[in-house]
């Protein structure tokens, strides 16, 4: 049922993906492994999480994790008590319901990202930031951006290299 209204809600673009969006609830409790291997991390990738922690990215992602989580609380209330739905079906609708949202908080991540990613590349240089997202690339599972943003709070390797390296 939910995989059917699913497959409708994105039947604008068909490729690849329309199939693995197929599998949202699988995707959500089974994550796929984002490496194949363990990359070999570099002083680029250490620079990129003292990025992180300078910039307090975590903080304001957890803040945000909050701001969301409580009006998703508010949605499943509301759902029952005003449309006297069951939690398992306030559950699903939050579900098809959560996915803007969550492509926003990617958004929100990804930004974070590049933001770290521009930070190690100041304390490093080009050529060290060019091997180590080499090596990230290598041991990442390849994925579509699109993929990307509504599963993953990373970037693909791929995309950060590119916006970090290739101006
Ligand atoms: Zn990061």
């Amino acid at each position: 049922m939910i995989e059917l209204r699913e497959a409708r809600a994105v039947q604008q673009r068909v490729s690849v993906f329309t199939l693995m969006r197929l599998l949202p609830l699988i995707n959500d409790f089974v994550p796929l492994p984002e490496n194949r291997e363990p990359p070999a991390l570099g002083r680029f990738v250490e620079m990129h999480e003292q990025g992180h922690k300078v910039l307090h990215h975590a903080l304001l992602r957890n803040l945000v994790k909050v701001a969301f989580a409580l009006v998703a609380i508010w949605f499943l209330a509301a759902l029952m008590i005003r449309w006297q739905m069951l939690f398992w079906e306030a559950v699903l609708w939050l579900h098809v319901v959560a996915i803007p949202f969550r492509i926003f908080f990617h958004f929100y991540c990804w930004n974070q990202e590049y933001e770290a990613d521009r930070y190690a590349l100041e304390k490093t240089d080009k050529k060290l930031a060019k091997n180590n997202l080499r090596e990230l690339i290598r041991c990442e599972y390849p994925h579509t951006p699109l993929f990307a943003l509504i599963y993953r709070e990373h970037p693909t390797a791929v995309l950060r290299k590119e916006r970090l390296l290739n101006r």
